[in-house]
């Protein structure tokens, strides 16, 4: 069931609900074009959702943790990236 975040794109026609965006749970295939709310046009968002990540991200975080990566270089021996 994927949930989409959507947003009005006329502001002229918005309400509340759909002029700062807003996270619509499909319960059926396809893509939401008006607001549910008030019925303004809208367009879907590409969101990043923030679970998972990628390797960067964890990269991020040993980083802000204070760990430091350590690249092997060959046998026993280890380059310091940062
Ligand atoms: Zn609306």
């Amino acid at each position: 069931m994927p949930i989409y975040e959507y947003q009005s794109v006329e502001s002229k026609h918005s309400c509340v609900h759909c002029r700062t965006g807003f996270d619509h749970f499909h319960k059926s295939p396809g893509t939401l074009e008006v607001c549910p709310e008030c019925g303004a046009a809208v367009k879907k968002l590409v969101s990043a959702p923030n679970v998972g990540g990628s390797e960067s991200g964890a990269d991020d975080r040993a980083k802000s943790a204070g760990f430091h990566k350590l690249k092997k270089v060959s046998t026993g021996e280890y380059e310091k990236l940062y």
